[in-house]
């Protein structure tokens, strides 16, 4: 395996990003996590197509800002690293992505009513969660965001924003670290299943104001290595 250009905490935060994530069920046997290069940062980390539980540090592969391997690295990808390599490319400031499957915010993309905050922990989503229609683009296609125009299109789509919904497909989040990003994915997919929830309770439903939601992200953000300690412990099984 040739030498990644990422620090070892990169690697080691990477490797329990992928296992926590399939912990909480936001993975399955699709969906990833990748890590911008905190060496070179017009590349970026990711494992090969692989489960996400199964995912430990020989997987990992070095991508370009194209999205596409190192010569001489014959691994196979995922299909959809695209959507990273694009969203790397137009948010610099975005240090991991996460792409899923995560069942409770599938109904959001398919239907008019809007995923918005219901309580704190789903404060991020604040600035919004845009859903993007691969049809608009591409009449044909198999839900998959399978090259760089499809990629481009999802970062439009999510703008400046922290979480873009994939019609009949699933959700993409961003985060300014890689325990930000599973935070993000971890608490989308918990805040769909609430707002589900409450919509069968007498409404209407009261959401965090856009203020509310402002605040209380920069106060998750500031307490996030709590349950990144515990989520990593768990994942790993040591420490
Ligand atoms: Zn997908």
């Amino acid at each position: 395996m040739k030498k990644l250009p990422a620090s070892q905490a990169l690697v080691d935060d990477l490797v329990a990003a992928s296992r926590i994530l399939a912990q909480h069920e936001v993975l399955d046997a699709y969906g990833h996590v990748s890590a911008r290069s905190d060496r070179r940062p017009d590349r970026f980390i990711m494992s090969r197509s692989r489960a996400p539980a199964l995912v430990s540090a020989a997987d990992l592969m070095e991508l370009d800002a194209d999205s596409e391997a190192r010569a001489g690295d014959k691994r196979k990808g995922f299909i959809e690293r695209y959507i990273h390599g694009e969203i790397y490319r137009a948010r610099p400031e975005v240090m991991a992505v996460v792409h899923s499957h995560s069942p409770s915010v599938i109904p959001f993309g398919v239907t008019r009513t809007r995923l918005r905050p219901l309580y704190h922990m789903g404060s991020f989503l604040w600035s919004g969660a845009p859903v993007w229609d691969i049809r608009k683009l591409r009449e044909e296609n198999d839900l998959l965001v399978r090259d760089r125009p499809l990629g481009r299109a999802l970062a439009e789509a999510l703008g400046q924003r922290n979480c873009v919904l994939m019609r009949g497909h699933g959700m993409t989040v961003i985060g300014a670290s890689i325990p930000e990003a599973v935070f993000r994915a971890i608490y989308t997919e918990m805040n769909a299943r609430l707002q589900l929830q409450a919509t069968q309770l007498e409404g209407p439903i009261e959401f965090l104001s856009d203020e509310e939601g402002r605040r209380s992200t920069v106060s998750n953000a500031g307490t996030i290595e709590r349950p990144w300690e515990l989520w990593k412990k768990r994942a790993l099984g040591r420490r």
